[in-house]
């Protein structure tokens, strides 16, 4: 089986070149050099957007090769939505009280995974709120039940903040945070469960995180749990939310943070067939704002009195190490600017150049529509994520949209590259060259549209859709 490469050591940096020096991009690019988080920044304030997308897309090129661009077929379960948390972006979010609060009991969750067998499905993304009720055998017992009846499939679940929150509901034995973490999570990675997803990850800058992410893991536990994790040799992903409250020096420290902790993973890997484990994948999408707290808050640039050259508040307060002072600007948290088309991809081409230690970066399509996502795989993204039978939390926010296999796989070799689905640890599976591949066999494309989730599309608990549709996967 192939494995990912591993790098022995980080590329060397050149603090004093400038960061829209075509040599310094090129080397980074070829894995030659790595940008300093200031260059960092200053490409992504002053760089063309095509010329990140050149440099990205050759970086991507460097690793992925210019043929195959992948998806995943695996399914979101999202198994309570309860939650005692009131994060200020999240829609998705019930007290156990409302009347649409569910939580999913074992057998409902055991059919929605037959399913996905059914269609070649090979992994289940599970997250849920901040539910008190479960106690860790509710988990261990799920867990242990899917691994016996679904030996084959990938149980990827519960992202840092839900860890955080057993450590609060489960007092586990250890006398630091690190050692609580380890306790529930080898008791859960016994029963069956093999990755963590990078969900919650959000912005990790405190000013931000404060006033976006109430009551959940601030960065540190957020990271930390990843570390356990990943010294108990499960990988896992990372995300990044922007387009909110955030400066652009937020977005920079964030995948900073991120690259440091993947080189403190990868300086004790091996390249054995077992590595320890590590960030396998980098993902990032816009804040969706329909039916939030947040996005109630005013976009910069429309109120009365918006200077069109003032600095955005994020800007004023965000600074590269994640600290800056929350008074620095009077708006800072109550001002948004959301990402369009162009931020997006831009974000996204600096997440590639920047992580230059993680292998595979998403595009996320499934908020940004089909054809930016599309556009994604020539600014860095090696992967269009996943197809999957049901979406509940991006679309609880808002719209999103949903595509069939055929027409992921029409949108990669559209863009000119051969699609080919993997499984969770980036192998690849099937490569669709043959003339019956999912999206060579449609002759009548009108029944494959590209169709819009919304809330109010949103299964039930008890609803099981067996429609075969396509989203974002972290
Ligand atoms: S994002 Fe997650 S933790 Fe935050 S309110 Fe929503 S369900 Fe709860």
């Amino acid at each position: 089986m192939v494995r990912l490469p591993v790098p022995n050591s980080a590329p060397r940096t050149i603090p004093n070149a400038d960061a829209l020096d075509e040599g310094l991009l090129a080397d980074v690019a070829n894995g030659a050099a790595r940008l300093t988080p200031e260059q960092a920044l200053d490409l992504y304030n002053r760089a063309p957007l095509h010329t990140l997308g050149r440099f990205a897309d050759m970086r991507c090129r460097s690793l992925h090769g210019d043929n195959l661009r992948t998806y995943i077929i695996d399914r979101n379960i999202n198994y309570t939505n309860i939650c005692t948390v009131r994060c200020t972006f999240c829609a998705f979010r019930r007290d156990a009280t409302d009347h649409d609060a569910y939580t999913l009991d074992v057998e409902t969750i055991l059919e929605k995974i037959e399913q996905l067998v059914s269609i070649g499905g090979t992994q289940i993304l599970m997250q849920g709120g901040m539910n008190p009720a479960l106690p860790l055998e509710w988990y261990e017992n799920l867990l242990n039940t899917i691994s016996d009846r679904f030996p084959t499939v990938h149980v990827h679940a519960f992202s840092p903040p839900e860890f955080i929150e057993f450590i609060d509901f489960f007092d586990p034995p250890g006398d630091t945070l690190e050692d609580k973490l380890r306790y529930v999570m080898t008791r859960l990675k016994n029963a069956g469960l093999k990755s963590i997803p990078g969900g919650g990850g959000e912005i990790f800058a405190n000013p931000v995180r404060r006033k976006i992410g109430l009551g959940k893991a601030d960065a540190e536990a957020w990271l930390t749990c990843m570390y356990v994790a990943h010294s108990l040799g499960m990988f896992t992903s990372a995300t990044m939310m922007f387009g909110h409250i955030e400066g652009i020096a937020d977005r920079v420290h964030h995948m900073d943070l991120v690259r440091r902790w993947q080189d403190r993973a990868l300086s004790t890997a091996d390249e054995s067939d077992d590595p320890w484990g590590h960030y396998k994948a980098f993902i990032s999408w816009p804040f969706q704002p329909d039916n939030t707290p947040l996005g109630r808050a005013k976009e910069w640039g429309t109120g009365e009195g918006d200077a069109l050259d003032a600095p955005f508040p994020g800007d004023a307060v965000a600074n590269l190490s994640g600290d800056g002072d929350p008074r620095a600007h009077k708006e800072f948290g109550r001002r948004i600017r959301l990402a369009g088309a162009s931020a997006y991809l831009r974000t996204q081409a600096l997440s590639r150049l920047m992580l230059d230690n993680i292998y595979s970066i998403g595009s996320s399509w499934v908020t940004m529509g089909p054809h930016i996502g599309q556009l994604g795989l020539y600014y860095g993204a090696n992967d269009m994520g996943s197809v999957m039978m049901e979406e509940n939390v991006v679309s609880a926010a808002g719209t999103t949209y949903c595509l069939d296999e055929a027409f992921l796989c029409h949108l990669i070799r559209g863009s000119g590259f051969t699609p080919a689905q993997r499984d969770s640890y980036y192998d690849i599976l099937d490569v669709h060259t043959a003339p019956d591949s999912p999206d060579l066999r449609v002759t009548d494309w009108s029944e494959h549209r590209i169709k819009k989730l919304h809330i109010e599309s949103k299964p039930s608990a008890t609803e099981t859709p067996v429609q075969l549709t396509a989203s974002a996967s972290d």
